[in-house]
């Protein structure tokens, strides 16, 4: 049986020996076996971390920058394999995996461009022959602890800008699909990262925990449930490091009666069964505003009823199983609460079955309509192809409904009226606003986060936002002896 340890020091390592399984969802079979690191495993972690730390921080930005050069070039030349970790892990089709490592990709690009991000700011004479100057220094240890969904996503939202900025990184990814991080540091050290600067740490609670109240770490960035992201920011704030924690979220699609209707059908047929529903930017509520209702439904169960629903190894697959059998029954539960609740199942994914994937956790595309804003599939996160349809009467009931709902991950609107959008961009108090397009994720250079529940903390991931939260910003004041006028100053100088 395969085993996924620990990457240390620029080998693959472990000390303890506890494991627990890693399954193919398609199958519901036991394909490896994953570490769950102890104490022990952990301190050699941060041993290798601060060892690499000094060196690595005063190497010039221009020289980590040849690095992530030459990583870039080896993600692209590993994308099939590394894509192929992510779908024989979590599930999702091939196709999706290859873009989410894409879509990692463009955050190494973009810390490619390091020595031009870490440009200071500099001002000639802020007082008589006196000049100041700011820079961004390294924190030191960053640490990432991440999801199952985007098992080669949401860790380079991370890493590459920490490492980028002269930090080391220590990555602790989900125990349900860790094969993906280790390929992905294996591909950083044959890039030229010295040993010990990216290392991966595998593991549950113990290892978070011990990640949270480690002198050693400076930084805490997270990604995954809302409960736990709000535990993460409140321990790692106690401890006096910088956090940054993405939650969960409950996005909603807006469809205005003078929507493209075929359009928007599209949008939320991509956005919330894609990838089995399992990415914090699907589309769980569909807002019908007026008239369009119908129509609306009408269309999206036809497509719906169509979608292929196969394990990744199918080419025509449109979606895959979800992650875990406690996960599918989540689901099917959430389902029948719909239904006690009174929301009307239109299409309904339970008992869905594959012959020779009887045992994998495969659910179908599930539509509900009639769905309020007091039912609990509304309020709670699913996190599965299930998508709920509000009816509202007019754009203002949906602005509010947006608005009320605690998670401010993503939304979208479908129309064609500009002052609408102009009024639904300015007035959503969500973090990414789409118009006309289902899933508003930001590219590498603009910046990923939410708002309310979706985020604790006060940077977002990647883009400049990344830079600023894996650096200290410094200022210098500075004066030449010649300049200066003997004796003291008792007054603060204003010139
Ligand atoms: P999760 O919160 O269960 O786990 C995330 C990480 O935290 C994992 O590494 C896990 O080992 C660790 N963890 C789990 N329970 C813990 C605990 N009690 N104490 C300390 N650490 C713990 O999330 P998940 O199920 O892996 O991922 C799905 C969730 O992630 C969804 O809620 C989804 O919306 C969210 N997500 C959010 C974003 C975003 O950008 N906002 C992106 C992707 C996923």
């Amino acid at each position: 049986m395969n085993k996924i340890v620990n990457y240390v020091n620029g080998k693959k390592n472990n000390i303890s020996e506890k494991f627990i399984s890693v399954y193919n969802p398609s199958t519901g079979e036991e394909i490896s076996k994953v570490l769950l690191s102890q104490k022990e495993d952990f301190e050699d972690v941060i041993k290798s971390s601060k060892d690499s730390q000094a060196s690595w921080s005063n190497t010039t930005p221009l020289k980590r920058s040849r690095i992530l050069s030459n990583y870039k070039n080896l993600i692209e030349k590993n994308l099939e394999e590394l894509a192929t970790l992510v779908s024989t892990e979590h599930g999702k089709t091939l196709d999706d995996a290859k873009g989410s490592v894409t879509r990692g990709l463009e955050v190494v690009e973009f810390a490619c461009g390091i020595p031009h991000l870490l440009k200071g700011e500099f001002s000639q004479n802020v007082g008589s022959n006196i000049d100041s100057w700011s820079v961004r220094q390294p924190l030191g240890i960053s640490a990432g602890i991440t999801p199952f969904n985007f098992p080669a996503m949401v860790p380079m939202w991370m890493y590459p800008i920490s490492i980028a900025c002269g930090n080391s990184f220590i990555l602790k990814p989900s125990e349900k699909d860790p094969s993906c991080s280790i390929k992905l540091a294996e591909l950083f050290t044959e890039a030229g990262l010295p040993d010990g600067v990216f290392n991966v740490i595998q593991g549950d609670k113990t290892i978070v925990d011990l990640i949270l109240n480690s002198n050693d770490i400076s930084s805490v960035s997270f990604v995954g449930s809302t409960p736990v992201a709000k535990y993460i920011y409140e321990t790692s704030a106690k401890n006096g490091k910088r956090v940054q924690a993405l939650g969960g979220a409950k996005n909603h699609l807006v469809v205005m009666p003078d929507a493209n209707l075929s359009q928007a059908v599209d949008g939320i047929i991509g956005a919330g069964y894609g990838s089995a529903g399992e990415r914090c930017m699907a589309v769980s509520v569909a807002v019908a505003v007026g008239e369009i209702a119908d129509e609306l439904v009408e269309n999206i169960k036809n497509k719906a009823s169509k979608l292929k629903v196969a394990p990744w190894t199918d080419k025509d697959s449109d979606m895959g199983p979800v992650i875990s059998k406690e996960h599918k029954e989540k689901i099917e539960n959430y389902i029948s609460i719909g239904i006690q609740e009174g929301a009307k199942l239109i299409e309904d994914g339970r008992n869905y079955n594959i012959q020779g994937y009887e045992n994998g956790y495969f659910l179908g595309p599930t539509l509900f309509d009639n769905v309020t804003k007091e039912m609990t599939i509304y309020k709670e996160e699913i996190f599965g192809p299930v998508v709920s349809v509000v009816r509202v009467k007019n754009y203002e009931e949906a602005l509010s409904l947006v608005n009320d709902h605690p998670y401010g991950n993503g939304t979208s609107i479908y129309t064609s009226d500009g002052e609408v959008s102009r009024n639904f961009t300015t007035n959503t108090e969500i973090g990414m606003v789409g118009v006309n397009v289902p899933i508003p994720v930001p590219m590498a250079f603009h910046s990923f986060g939410g708002w309310k529940q979706s985020l604790f903390g006060d940077h977002a991931m990647h883009g400049m936002e990344g830079i600023h939260f894996y650096t200290k910003l410094k200022t210098v004041t500075s004066r030449w002896p010649k300049s200066i006028k003997s004796g003291p100053e008792f007054v603060l100088p204003t010139n």
